[in-house]
């Protein structure tokens, strides 16, 4: 039976014997309780066997305090290659979305800091909607932290998380954020105090131009619920949640005209204030959102990665031109995505996926736009950026070394399609689209 122990030890392997001596140790721990015990009344008995257990557990804990002790030594030192610098005249703001990596992969991971916590529907049957909650309140302090990095990074623009607070929206486990307006007022009077632009992205699932009203239903409920978290921490216009046009059921034109009717008939007016469309690439490019952003005054956030791999028959600069009309008729700061195809990436479901980082600003950029950089390494490629073209001084400690090599797989996401969803799902990558 000791044969195994002369093969090097898989870590999984060193685990499972410390569990099994943990467990032997507990069963000789009782054995050897003096026979005079089991005189003792079974109260007594009881109490022992309570105290040999915490004994017992003390002692795990300090086994695992060593453990911590040994993981709470100071950050490796980071070796950042140095960037091809270039030129811009661009003055304006570049964000991030929904995850930082940095404060992410905190260690030991009780210091993770992040706002995409969130469960399967199993959980909530499980433990309850209080349970749930508290996931959405945590998620909320995170969000404190994760704005003070960003001011003191120089960053003044992001997405939050649409998993904020998990289950929100569902039909029979939705709940309102009453129980976190004071948590949600300080978040918003952080943001504003610094001059923050907090912005919202919901889910793949808000179709407005769905022909099944029970889809509307639920896209509605996610409007509302993303309105609701940013009407309580009192935002202003520029907090815009942005949806795509959605599928296009066999019927553009039908769609969009399903789209309209939504919008104009269906919307409440506080969500109707906050909503902007974006142009995606496979079903509506910047050319079919246009004409009813500009009919209805609904803002059109042109994403120049979609419009690459979908464009449209008018020039950019003439779409950007239209587009951003719309926001100052609005009053509303106008914004942008970027994102670069991944390197190597040549069919079109490869040029989809994001780049970990961007390498240049597009020559279309307005000198003074809110650009959302949309890639994998998050706050990593806002300060890649700031460093090629100087925009900002970054903070040495704040930055990360890239990919060295960068493949078409998406970073972080495992094999199996449900692990993908679930990585996604946790690291706020759904929300980056
Ligand atoms: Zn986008």
């Amino acid at each position: 039976m000791f044969r195994g122990l002369c093969l090097p030890l898989h870590p999984r392997r060193t685990l499972l014997m410390a569990t099994t001596v943990r467990r032997s140790l507990r069963f000789q721990a009782q054995q050897t309780t003096p026979l005079a015990d089991d005189l003792d009344s079974p109260r007594t008995s009881e109490k022992r066997k309570r105290t040999l257990d915490e004994e017992e557990v003390s002692k795990i804990d300090e086994q695992r305090g060593a453990k911590v002790a040994k993981k709470t030594r100071p950050d490796p030192t980071y070796i950042i290659p140095d960037v091809t610098s270039k030129e811009t005249t661009f003055k304006g703001r570049l964000g991030y979305a929904c995850l930082n990596t940095v404060l992410r992969n905190k260690k030991p991971a009780k210091d993770s800091v992040f706002c995409s916590r969130t469960c399967r529907l199993d959980s909530i049957k499980k433990n309850g909607t209080e349970w749930v909650k508290d996931l959405g309140r945590k998620n909320a302090e995170d969000l404190l932290t994760m704005i003070q990095w960003n001011e003191d990074n120089d960053i003044k623009f992001m997405r939050m998380s649409s998993e904020m607070f998990p289950f929100a929206s569902h039909p029979l486990h939705g709940y309102t954020l009453e129980y976190c307006a004071p948590l949600l007022a300080r978040v918003g009077e952080l943001a504003k105090k610094l001059g923050h632009r907090l912005t919202a992205h919901p889910g793949q699932f808000t179709q407005l131009g769905s022909p099944k009203p029970e889809v509307i239903a639920s896209s509605v409920r996610e409007l509302e619920y993303h309105c609701e978290m940013m009407d309580r921490m009192g935002l202003g216009v520029d907090s815009v949640m942005i949806v795509h046009g959605g599928g296009m059921y066999d019927d553009k034109t039908a769609t969009l005209a399903r789209i309209k009717e939504t919008i104009t008939k269906v919307l409440s007016p506080a969500v109707r204030a906050r909503l902007v469309l974006e142009n995606d690439e496979m079903c509506y490019n910047a050319e079919d959102l246009l004409p009813l952003c500009e009919e209805l005054d609904v803002p059109l956030v042109f994403d120049y990665h979609h419009d690459a791999l979908f464009p449209s028959s008018i020039p950019r600069s003439e779409i950007i031109k239209r587009a951003n009309a719309i926001f100052v008729r609005r009053g509303i700061k106008p914004k942008q995505h970027l994102s670069e195809c991944r390197p190597g990436a040549t069919t079109l479901m490869e040029r989809r996926a994001h780049a970990d980082r961007c390498q240049s600003l597009p020559v279309e950029l307005p000198d003074d736009m809110d650009l959302m950089i949309e890639a994998k390494d998050k706050e990593q490629a806002v300060l890649h950026l700031y460093r090629i073209y100087g925009l900002h001084p970054v903070i040495q400690e704040s930055l990360r070394p890239p990919d060295e090599n960068p493949s078409m797989e998406t970073k972080g996401r495992k094999s199996t399609k449900r692990q993908k969803t679930k990585a996604a799902k946790e690291e706020g990558k759904g929300d980056d689209e």
